[in-house]
């Protein structure tokens, strides 16, 4: 009898589990078609200067635009691409059309900021990412300088002494670095001191709260005198209000990207939303 519920309890979950697996793998060999078929688009959220309301930069983030799902976001894809592998090529198409990108608005007069583009654990662990990021850089027509990269703590942390080189050697060729979702990882405060990175994005968990959450005020605020005493630029993440805006600008932090200001824009309106605001450089 026994038996027999454990026999009914396999054939029950079973199912589910593969079905599970297998939305995986399908997911995983469409993707690897989505490139070829060039579903991939890029999205760009502007990050604004708080004390200037200028543009100071663009963030870069990937969408697949399925035909017949519609857009799917980064989290439904982005950790199956790291597993498959996949993230290695749709790490590079996401930095050649960065790159294509901002050569069309600067082209056009509209854009002196820099374009962030997010790396992944994958991309961030091969030895050679320097050389390569340097070299698609050339390629696609970009100073260094017109590039940020986003590593979160967890990357970085990984292998401390590995990535200090990788870093360095991004750094020394002109690209800045910053560090995101700030505080949601783990990381060292003396390994803080020792990498060459340019600024900290607060995670907007933390943002969240404000300004009514005595935690976030407390937390936003540490993290602000921190990224100061370091000499490091702060970028506060998904502010969604003028609460949490004003907040910001109050306890120093100097960048902030959110809905507030602007969703991510599809080139098109970004173009749009450029030609209206001003813009400057984001780490003068
Ligand atoms: P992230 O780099 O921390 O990007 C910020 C995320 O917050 C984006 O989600 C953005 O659309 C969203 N966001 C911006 N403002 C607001 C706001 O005011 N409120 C709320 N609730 N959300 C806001 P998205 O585009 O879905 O990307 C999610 C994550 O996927 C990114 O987090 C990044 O870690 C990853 N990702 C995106 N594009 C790429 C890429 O090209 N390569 C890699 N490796 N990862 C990427
Ligand atoms: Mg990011
Ligand atoms: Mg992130
Ligand atoms: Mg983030």
């Amino acid at each position: 009898r026994a038996k027999q519920e454990g026999k009914n309890r396999y054939r029950f979950f079973a199912p589910e589990i593969n079905a599970q697996a297998s939305e995986r793998l399908f997911m995983a060999n469409s993707l690897r078609a989505a490139l070829d078929r060039d579903e991939l688009k890029l999205v760009f959220q502007p990050c604004m200067d708080l004390a200037t309301l200028e543009v100071a930069g663009v963030e870069a983030l990937v969408r697949w635009e399925h035909p017949q799902k519609g857009t799917i976001l980064p989290s439904r894809f982005i950790s199956l691409a790291e597993e498959s592998g996949l993230i290695e090529p749709i790490g590079e198409w996401v930095l050649r059309e960065a790159a294509r990108r901002v050569r069309e608005w600067k082209n056009a007069g509209i854009f002196a900021g820099r374009v962030a583009v997010n790396l992944s654990p994958r991309q961030f662990r091969r030895s050679d990412l320097a050389s390569r990021l340097l070299a698609m850089l050339d390629e696609a027509g970009l100073a260094p300088s017109d590039l940020e990269f986003e590593v979160t703590e967890g990357m970085v942390m990984e292998h401390p002494e590995r990535a200090v080189v990788v870093l360095t050697e991004l750094v020394e060729a002109g690209v800045s670095i910053s560090i995101d979702d700030f505080g949601t990882g783990y990381s060292s405060l003396a390994y803080l001191k020792r990498f060459p990175v340019h600024s900290l994005k607060i995670d907007r968990s933390f943002v969240n709260g404000l300004p009514a959450d005595r935690n976030d005020r407390s937390l936003t605020r540490a993290v602000v005198a921190l990224a100061k005493s370091l000499g490091l630029s702060v970028v506060a993440e998904g502010v969604e209000h003028a609460g949490q805006a004003d907040f910001l600008r109050q306890i120093g932090c100097e960048f902030a990207q959110g809905h507030y200001f602007s969703r991510p824009l599809d080139p098109a309106a970004l173009g749009t939303f450029l030609r209206e605001a001003r813009v400057q450089e984001a780490h003068p």
